[in-house]
């Protein structure tokens, strides 16, 4: 199989995945992975990761430009502006799963770093997550906003919408994400309790490895 087949494989059954584990519902949610030759494979615009077809995805060129497949997501943008920043970056994941919009729509987050750190593979898969303002949906101005954060993060947390995670990988991405939505339902558990977060020399020495 080539090596376009088989992201588009890949990149089905990770949308296949996280819908049926409840991480995404609706027709939210997108995916990308970059494509070796340059430019990138998206999640088509209002389809359900669930209904993914690998012969139907977006294909973009280098510069965003829609080739061929469906229409791509809306939210193409937000991943392309993650993907500018981050050029070692290999696929983005973008959710609206419910405790990391949860925690997006609380009062008095540090916006630097919106999540403690509550586990050592929290720290090793996400670090820190800064806290994106709100815009409505389809803002361009959003994409501003990310790239501002996307050089030193690679995860960030968007207001009252949910998080956009980048990875060497789509399993990388994947695998942040999904820590990430875990480590938002650890906090809001937690919260009102007295908790023991790791130190920040327990932090240092993870961000080390
Ligand atoms: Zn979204």
């Amino acid at each position: 199989m080539s090596v376009i087949n088989r992201l588009r494989e890949k990149l089905c059954a990770c949308g296949h995945s996280l819908f049926a584990r409840g991480l995404t519902f609706g027709t939210s949610g997108n995916l990308s992975v970059r494509l070796p030759e340059g430019g990138w494979l998206m999640t088509p615009t209002n389809i359900s990761l669930g209904d993914l077809d690998p012969a139907r995805l977006s294909h973009l060129d280098e510069n965003g430009k829609h080739l061929s497949g469906d229409a791509p997501t809306k939210e193409a943008f937000l991943h392309l502006s993650m993907y500018r920043k981050r050029p070692t970056c290999e696929a983005v994941v973008h959710l609206h799963s419910t405790h990391a919009v949860a925690v997006s729509c609380l009062c008095g987050l540090d916006t630097n770093d919106c999540l403690p750190p509550l586990t050592a593979y929290y720290v090793m898969r996400i670090g820190r997550l800064p806290l994106i303002r709100y815009f409505p949906p389809g803002d361009q101005a959003l994409a501003q906003e990310v790239e501002a954060v996307a050089q030193d993060n690679h995860a960030v947390l968007l207001a009252n919408h949910g998080p956009v995670v980048s990875g060497h990988s789509l399993d990388t991405a994947m695998a942040a994400t999904e820590e990430l939505e875990e480590t938002a339902k650890l906090f809001l558990m937690l919260r009102g309790e007295k908790t023991n977060p790791l130190s920040a020399e327990q932090v240092a020495e993870l961000r080390q490895r």
